[in-house]
C-alpha cells in the first residue's frame, strides 16, 4: 500500500451518524489494531463520523490484560505513529475518556461482561453493541461461542477478520459455528480490500456511466488482470506465512473480492443485498481454477528466513489464471497475480481492449502494450488513479501510432481529506449495519470450493529473483497477452 500523507480527520460527507455504541476490539494489544484500527477510530472520531456517544474496550486473553492507562497510552503511542494525524488536546481527551479495557477468557467472561455493562449505564438509553475479532484465526471460534455463552450476541453485530477459513471445510465449520451464535445480518466479514474508495469508485466508473459500461464484457475485453505485487518479504512472519503462502493469503481473500467487483452484472438498486447477490453470481459462474493454469514462486532465500521450514514448498508468490462462465465473461481470462518480495509495491486491475476488427493502421510492437486495442488500468492503491490507454497518431507527416492517455488521479481531482482509510470506511459502515463490502457466507465458501483443485494438486514451486515480477513462467501464463507490470 502506498504511503498515506499526513491529513487532517476525515469530514463528515454525509449527515448519517450511526447510533450509540458500545465497540470491543478483541485482539486490542495486536499489530493490526494498532496499525489500523485505533489510528483509525480516533480519525472517525475527531472527523465527527462516530456515534454522538461511544465507548471502545480494548480486549485481550486475561495474561496479557492492561490497566485502563496503559491502554490509553498503548492507543495514543499506535495514533501517532500510524494515523497520519497529530491530536490535539482536546480531541485526544474526547477520546480516550471513551477507551477501556478488560480481560476476556472463555472461561472468565466477568471482567468483559462488567465493562460492557458499565459503557452502557454510562451511555444510556441501550447502545447497540459491535464486536471486532482482531484476533489469530484461530480464536475466532473461541470468541464467538464465548459471545454466546455470555449473551453479549444478542443484538450485537460483529465484524471478523480474515482469512476466513483456509479451506471449503474449515470455512464450512467456522461458518457453522458463527451461525450458531449469530444471524448473518449481524455478522460482518471483513477485507480490507473492500473498503478502499478506489474500489467503491470502480462501481461508480462502470455503473453511473454510459460510456464504459457498453463495452465492459466479453466483444470487447480480451483480457483482465488483477495484479497486486508487494516488494515487502514476509518480514519476520513466518509462523503465520509459511503455513499460508501467496495464494491463501491475498487471492482468495483480496483479489477475488475485486474481481467480484470488476465480474459483477449492474445490481438493480445500490443496496447491500443487490450487490451482494450480483458479487456472488460472479463466484458461482467461477470456474474451479485449473492447477495447470497456475504458477506458484518462491523467492530465492525464503528457505533461509527464521522460521520457514528447511524444505517448504510454500509460495511466495502466485500467478492464477481464473474463468467466469457466464454471457458477459465466457472466453476472456482473468490473471491474478500477487507475492512477496516482487518488483513494486501496486495495485492495478488492467482490462485489455481486443484489437479493432479492421486493421487499418500498422501497429509496431512498442505500441503495442498488454491490450493492443487499448487498455483501461484501474490504480486501486490509495488515493487511486483510472487510465485509458489508447493509439493516437504522432504528429508529423507519416500516419505513425503512438501510445497516449487520459488519467483521472483521484489526490488531485477531489478533496482529499475527506478519504477514509478501508478499516475506517468498513468500521462506519459496519456500524451504520450497511453489509454491502462485506463478504457473505455462501460467497466466500464458493471461493474456497473452486480453489480446491489448486490447494490439494498445487504445480511445483518456482524460483525467483528477489525485486523482479517471479518466475519466467508467469510470461507463458498469460501469453499472447503481457502484464501490464511493469510498466516502461
Ligand atoms: P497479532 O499481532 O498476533 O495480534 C493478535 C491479538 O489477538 C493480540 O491482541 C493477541 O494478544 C490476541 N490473541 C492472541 N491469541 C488469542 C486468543 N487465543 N484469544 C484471544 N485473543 C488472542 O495479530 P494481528 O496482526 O493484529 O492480526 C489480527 C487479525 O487481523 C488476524 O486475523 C489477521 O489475519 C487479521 N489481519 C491483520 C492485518 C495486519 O496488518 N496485521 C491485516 C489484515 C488482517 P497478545 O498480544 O496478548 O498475544
Amino acid at each position: 500500500m502506498n504511503p498515506r500523507t499526513p491529513k487532517s480527520a476525515p469530514a463528515m460527507a454525509s449527515p448519517t451518524r450511526p447510533d450509540n455504541y458500545v465497540l470491543v476490539v478483541f485482539g486490542a494489544t495486536g499489530d493490526l489494531a494498532k496499525r489500523k484500527l485505533l489510528p483509525g477510530l480516533f480519525r472517525l472520531a475527531a472527523g465527527g463520523l462516530l456515534p454522538k456517544q461511544y465507548r471502545i474496550i480494548g480486549s485481550a486473553p486475561r495474561q496479557f490484560s492492561l490497566s485502563d492507562s496503559d491502554f490509553k497510552k498503548h492507543a495514543k503511542d499506535a495514533v501517532e505513529e500510524f494515523g497520519g494525524i497529530t491530536p490535539t488536546p482536546e480531541a485526544w481527551q474526547n477520546f480516550e475518556a471513551a477507551l477501556s479495557f478488560a480481560s476476556a477468557d472463555p472461561d472468565d467472561t466477568a471482567p468483559l461482561l462488567a465493562a460492557v455493562d458499565l459503557a452502557e449505564k454510562e451511555i444510556g438509553s441501550k447502545p447497540r453493541r459491535l464486536f471486532h475479532l482482531a484476533v489469530p484465526p484461530a480464536a475466532f471460534r473461541s470468541m464467538v461461542e464465548l459471545l454466546g455463552a455470555s449473551k453479549l450476541n444478542v443484538g450485537s453485530r460483529i465484524i471478523i477478520e480474515k482469512p476466513f477459513g483456509t479451506d471449503l471445510a474449515s470455512a464450512v465449520a467456522l461458518n457453522k459455528t458463527v451461525h450458531s451464535v449469530f444471524d448473518e445480518s449481524q455478522v460482518f466479514r471483513i477485507d480490507h480490500f473492500l473498503g478502499k474508495e478506489s474500489v467503491d469508485n470502480i462501481l461508480a466508473l462502470r455503473f453511473a456511466n454510459q460510456l464504459f459500461e457498453p463495452v465492459w464484457n466479453r466483444d470487447h475485453i480480451s483480457h483482465v488482470q488483477i495484479d497486486v505485487p508487494e516488494t515487502l518479504s514476509i518480514e519476520g512472519r513466518a509462523n503465520f506465512y509459511d503455513a499460508t503462502g501467496a495464494f491463501r493469503d491475498m487471492v482468495v481473500t483480496h483479489l477475488f473480492q475485486v474481481l467480484g467487483v470488476i465480474a459483477m452484472e449492474p445490481p438493480s438498486k445500490l443496496t447491500a443485498e443487490a450487490l451482494r447477490n450480483e458479487e456472488v453470481k460472479v463466484f458461482d459462474a467461477l470456474v474451479s481454477i485449473n492447477p495447470k493454469h497456475v504458477v506458484r514462486g518462491q523467492y530465492e532465500g525464503y528457505l533461509q528466513e527464521d522460521g520457514v521450514a528447511p524444505n517448504s514448498t510454500t509460495e511466495t508468490m502466485v500467478a492464477v489464471e481464473a474463468k467466469i462462465d457466464n454471457w458477459r465473461w465466457s472466453g476472456v481470462p482473468f490473471y491474478l497475480r500477487s507475492g512477496k518480495s516482487l518488483g513494486a509495491n501496486r495495485q492495478v486491475v488492467t482490462l485489455g481492449f481486443r484489437q479493432p476488427c479492421l486493421k487499418m493502421f500498422a501497429i509496431d510492437r512498442e505500441s503495442k502494450g498488454s491490450g493492443s486495442g487499448g487498455e483501461i488500468v484501474i490504480d486501486f492503491g490509495d488515493p487511486g488513479s483510472i487510465t485509458s490507454n489508447f493509439l493516437a497518431k504522432e504528429p508529423g507527416p507519416v500516419m505513425r501510432l503512438g501510445r497516449a492517455s487520459m488519467v483521472f488521479e483521484y489526490q488531485n481531482s477531489f478533496n482529499a481529506a475527506n478519504e477514509l482509510e478501508g478499516y475506517e470506511h468498513l468500521i462506519l459502515e459496519a456500524m451504520l449495519g450497511d453489509q454491502s463490502l462485506f463478504t457473505r457466507a455462501d460467497g466466500i465458501e464458493r471461493l474456497w470450493e473452486v480453489s480446491a483443485p489448486l490447494i490439494e494438486n498445487p504445480p511445483p514451486v518456482e524460483p525467483y529473483a528477489r525485486g523482479t515480477w517471479g518466475p519466467d513462467s508467469i510470461n507463458r501464463l498469460i501469453a499472447p497477452h503481457a502484464w501490464h507490470l511493469p510498466e516502461t
